[in-house]
């Protein structure tokens, strides 16, 4: 049995705040708004996953009302939220993201990106693909005031061994 989730979050830049996406660390003058670390790549990738499964969301799950999430790293909210996903019996088949930003350029992290999130989600390079997109100059991402993405996972319920 197969189940599919779609993902979707957007952070706003400011001056003053590290840039992390998809667990890694980007090089820029500005940083994404939030109370976690405001890891936009895996706040999608972590509603795709519980959308998968017809869960709460991200928002719901980890209020950011709640002071023990305040600044905490989105890859251990990635890793509870795989545990949810293996206890319910699904392993994950394949994910597909984009990372949407005028700037900076993504492509350089990207290969590091895959590095932490295959890791964490047991998953291997060709089965994760992160696309690094720009928003030709338009809206709020385009103006650089903020940084976008989503992600859509597939999951399938594992079989149960017979021995
Ligand atoms: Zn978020």
């Amino acid at each position: 049995m197969y189940r599919i989730g779609i993902g979707y979050d957007i952070h706003k830049l400011i001056e003053g705040r590290d840039l992390i996406i998809g667990g890694v660390k980007i090089t820029h003058e500005m940083g994404l708004l939030g109370h976690s670390d405001a890891d936009v790549l895996i706040h999608a990738l972590i509603d795709a996953m519980l959308g998968a499964l017809a869960l709460d969301d991200i928002g719901t799950l980890f209020p950011d009302t709640d002071p023990q999430y305040a600044g905490i790293d989105s890859t251990i909210l990635l890793k509870k939220v795989y545990e949810y996903v293996q206890n319910k019996g699904y392993a994950i088949v394949n994910i597909d993201s984009n990372i949407i930003a005028q700037a900076p350029k993504m492509m350089p992290y990207i290969p590091k990106m895959k590095e932490v999130l295959c890791k964490i989600l047991d998953v291997k390079p060709e089965d994760l693909s992160i696309k690094a997109k720009t928003k030709e100059k338009l809206d709020a991402v385009g103006q650089k005031l903020a940084i976008e993405a989503n992600a859509v996972v597939m999951l399938q319920k594992r079989m149960k061994k017979m021995y």
